[in-house]
């Protein structure tokens, strides 16, 4: 980010400047610890950073004076490590914010994103997408923008989700196969071009909305305290995969890895777009449902939400149950070739898997234990997703990191 060396200038620091010096490195890893909410108190903060109290104080107090986080001294708080009150640190409600953005099959959303993983505010998303990313992405940016002239908050990045493999180092959306987006689209450079058009300042970034996915559930959702962590979650259309390894998303050499949709899961089963057959990505997606379940797609909501309502509103009919069983070993068999390949600590579900897991557990865990090596052992839990717009709120985190990384410097006027 940001090359500039440190701001302060020497030989007038007070005792807290000095404090400060000494603890600039710590600044980010205490935000990040804030940010994740694992660092509630002041005292926490101290323990988990290693560092004296008076050094935690100053970089708490450093991070609330660059209106990032608040510092909660009233008398009550949370005791700390010593019995003592504890200060109580929190994000701050009215701080800066991130502009997040996503695009899926059926449409696109912004929102506001605060630290915390919270939305602060959310545009209507939109029904249809446009052929041409340039279009859909001024709209998004556009949308996000009003947001923010309405909220008057302080933007210092964006983040783009998308429902394709994004390829590094360019940010190329290679196979966008449920949008008709062409292969290949540079949608992190024009992303970035409707941010700078816009007139909104800070970085701007794109990323593959189930990797998003992970990291958000990762840093606030059900992946918190995983250390190898995988997840699989179909979009509105098709299915994606992520691993998120010691916190860091696993992107493999250009961004690629974890491509789990066309892992082939029944040999014989119907043509897939990536030009094999019998993936995931077209056997246990929303629209595989509703057509196992012999029923028409309709217009009036999302597939995702069709899909979802079925199994939800209907599982006792047995056409449903009998369509909801069959993808449910369709999608346990593909975890247990993933359980084999990645040794994970704990799989989430994202999207209608999510839904998948809650009509029938204990089938899924089966499925995953039967057909694999390490999943006999049971070891491995498999939860759904708890966050709402998580490939919102990771697009958001991918524009929250430079500031994670070093505070003072993607801060500084
Ligand atoms: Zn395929």
């Amino acid at each position: 980010m940001s090359g500039n060396a440190d701001p302060r200038p020497t030989g007038e620091g007070t005792t807290s400047r000095t404090r400060l010096d000494r603890g600039r490195g710590a600044l980010g890893p205490a935000l990040e610890l804030v940010h994740t909410g694992r660092a509630p108190t002041r005292a926490v903060l101290t323990a988990e950073l290693g560092v004296t109290r008076a050094t935690a104080g100053a970089v708490a107090a450093e991070l609330e004076a660059l209106g990032l986080i608040r510092v909660d001294a009233r008398p009550g708080a949370a005791a700390g490590s010593q019995g003592r009150p504890s200060h109580r640190l929190a994000v701050a409600d009215d701080g800066p914010v991130v502009l997040a953005a996503q695009v899926h099959a059926d449409g696109f959303r912004a929102a506001l994103v605060g630290l915390g993983g919270r939305i602060v505010a959310t545009a209507p998303g939109c029904e249809t997408v446009d052929a041409d990313p340039a279009k859909v992405l001024g709209s998004v940016v556009e949308a996000g923008a009003e947001l923010l002239r309405s909220t008057g908050r302080r933007c210092v990045g964006a983040g783009l989700a998308v429902p394709s493999a994004v390829a590094e180092p360019d940010g190329l959306a290679l196979n966008p196969l449920h949008l008709a987006w062409p292969a290949g689209a540079p949608v992190r450079r024009i992303f970035a071009e409707c941010v700078r058009e816009a007139g909104l300042t800070g970085p701007a970034f794109a990323g593959n909305d189930v990797n998003l996915a992970a990291l958000a559930e990762h840093r606030h959702g059900a992946g918190r305290g995983s250390r190898d962590l995988l997840c699989v979650a179909t979009g509105h259309r098709g299915v994606g995969g992520a691993l998120v390894l010691d916190g860091r998303l696993h992107t493999g050499s250009s961004g690629l890895a974890l491509e789990v949709g066309h892992l082939t899961v029944n040999p014989e089963g119907r043509p897939c777009h990536c030009g094999s057959r019998g993936c995931l990505d077209v056997e246990a997606d929303p629209l595989a449902l509703l057509t196992a379940a012999g029923r028409d797609p309709g217009p009036e909501v999302s597939l995702l939400q069709q899909a979802i309502d079925l199994i939800s509103n209907h599982y006792d009919d047995p056409s449903i149950r009998t369509a909801t069983e069959a993808l449910i070993d369709r999608l346990g068999l593909g975890l247990a070739g993933l359980v084999n390949i990645l040794n994970p600590d704990r799989i989430i579900l994202g999207g209608l898997h999510r839904t998948l897991l809650d009509a029938d557990p204990e089938r899924l865990r089966a499925v995953v234990a039967d057909r694999s090596l390490w999943g006999q052992s049971g070891g491995v839990p498999i939860l759904a997703c708890t966050l709402d717009h998580n490939s919102l709120v990771g697009a958001a985190e991918l524009a929250w990191q430079p500031v994670l990384d070093d505070p003072l410097g993607a801060l500084a006027p």
